[in-house]
């Protein structure tokens, strides 16, 4: 066990691990192991019925899934965790963990595009009453928190606008109604926001993204109080939607450089904003680093950094974005984000591919809004590039 009084940056590095280091293996194994045999009947008793530590079947616990559930979990500052095999699997397991036909939930237009689905798509049908706010209206959330709900469910930073919403405040309105308050803490990470110190009672993460960290495993998890997490796991055991041990193995190591690559995302995604902010072509940068954003006290005030994650418009709109996008030598154009590498992606492919242009324009995104998922490149390489690849959409643009 690591302790308590280091700093995040060491916990990436040691923390959970020294449970499941065997022979002397200084790194957590793989174990691909489906099932575990028990000679003593007893035994194998007592660890089904959860009365002695150990492992029955892959569905239900792994070492090194657990491994990994314990550095997020230590990370988050939480009593537990459980994960799941991707990010929706965990938001959509933690939600059918605790809602029942005539239950009410109460969250926002701006949360990731899969979890608005659920919210618009599958909720509705089993009964269960969706009611979303406008981002960032904390009067309206909690107008709507005090009428009564079972869940108040939050996503700060958003995607892709990365509004900011006051974790304190709103989870203090939700404990006022009864309600368990859940956070998509993916874009900020546990290094820059730890919604449970906030008052938050479960923080959801898209492990696929910052906390894997290189774009080649798919995972989720959620972290809170013992009493919550056990019924998550729960459900996840019946339902399955377990983690793979080999993608647990490829969070660990991501995890280990979490603070490293987040710091440098930090940075560049500051640096880039402001360059950003610069360029003729671009109409609106969003950044909660940049003091012209909305929300930025609160960012301030609840994050530690803001995080690699910007988005801006460009003038003219698809047009400019099919000029400027294919230019970058530099970025992935791809749907993921949080990796190494610098991804950019329009929203109408990426977050909000299912949406219509008016449903976008409703949330306020506009046709030519670019997603810049910073990568941990030197900056000087990547404001380059952009600036390459502005110069030639400014001469289609004369062209045209
Ligand atoms: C990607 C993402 C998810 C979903 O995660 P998957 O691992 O792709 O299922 C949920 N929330 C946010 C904020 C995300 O960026």
């Amino acid at each position: 066990m690591v302790k308590e009084n280091v700093q995040a940056g060491t916990k990436a590095v040691w923390a959970g691990e020294k449970d499941y280091l065997v022979h002397g293996a200084t790194q957590v194994p793989i174990v691909l192991s489906v099932a575990y045999g028990y000679d003593d009947m007893d035994e194998w008793y007592d660890v089904a019925i959860g009365k002695k530590k150990g492992h029955i079947y892959g569905r239900n616990t792994n070492p090194t899934v657990q491994a990994f559930e314990d550095k997020v979990k230590i990370l988050e500052g939480a009593e537990a965790a459980t994960s799941f095999s991707t990010g929706m699997a965990a938001i959509s397991n933690t939600l059918s963990t605790f809602l029942v036909p005539g239950d009410r939930i109460v969250s926002m237009k701006d949360t990731y595009g899969g979890t608005n689905k659920i919210f618009t798509e599958f909720l509705p049908r089993q009964q269960i009453d969706v009611v979303l706010c406008e981002t960032g209206n904390h009067e309206q959330i909690e107008a709507e928190v005090a009428k009564g709900c079972k869940i108040l469910y939050l996503e700060t930073p958003t995607n892709p606008t990365v509004k900011i919403t006051d974790i304190e405040r709103m989870a203090r309105a939700g404990h006022e109604s009864g309600a368990i308050v859940i956070v998509d803490n993916t874009f900020a990470t546990p290094m820059n926001q730890n919604p449970i110190s906030l008052g938050v009672d479960l923080v959801i993460h898209s492990a696929t993204k910052f906390l894997g960290g290189h774009a080649d495993a798919l995972g989720g998890v959620v972290c809170g109080p013992h009493e919550l997490v056990e019924k998550i796991y729960h459900y996840r055991e019946i339902n399955g939607a377990t983690m793979d041990p080999m993608a647990a193995y490829l969070m660990i190591r991501g995890m280990k450089t979490l603070h490293l690559r987040v710091r440098q995302q930090c940075e560049n995604a500051m640096a880039l904003a402001k360059y950003l902010q610069t360029k003729d072509m671009v109409e609106s940068v969003y950044y909660p680093g940049i003091e012209t954003h909305p929300n930025h006290h609160i960012a301030k005030k609840q994050m530690k950094d803001f995080g690699g994650m910007l988005s801006f418009a460009v003038k003219g709109g698809v047009d400019t974005v099919r000029d400027l996008l294919p230019k970058l030598q530099f970025a992935n154009r791809a749907a993921n984000l949080g990796a190494v590498e610098t991804t950019v992606g329009p929203a109408r492919t990426t977050s909000h591919v299912e949406c219509t242009p008016e449903e976008r324009a409703a949330v306020g995104i506009p046709e030519g809004l670019i997603r810049v998922s910073c990568g941990i490149e030197e900056i000087e390489d990547i404001i380059a590039d952009f600036e390459q690849a502005f110069s030639h959409a400014e001469s289609v643009l004369q062209v045209k």
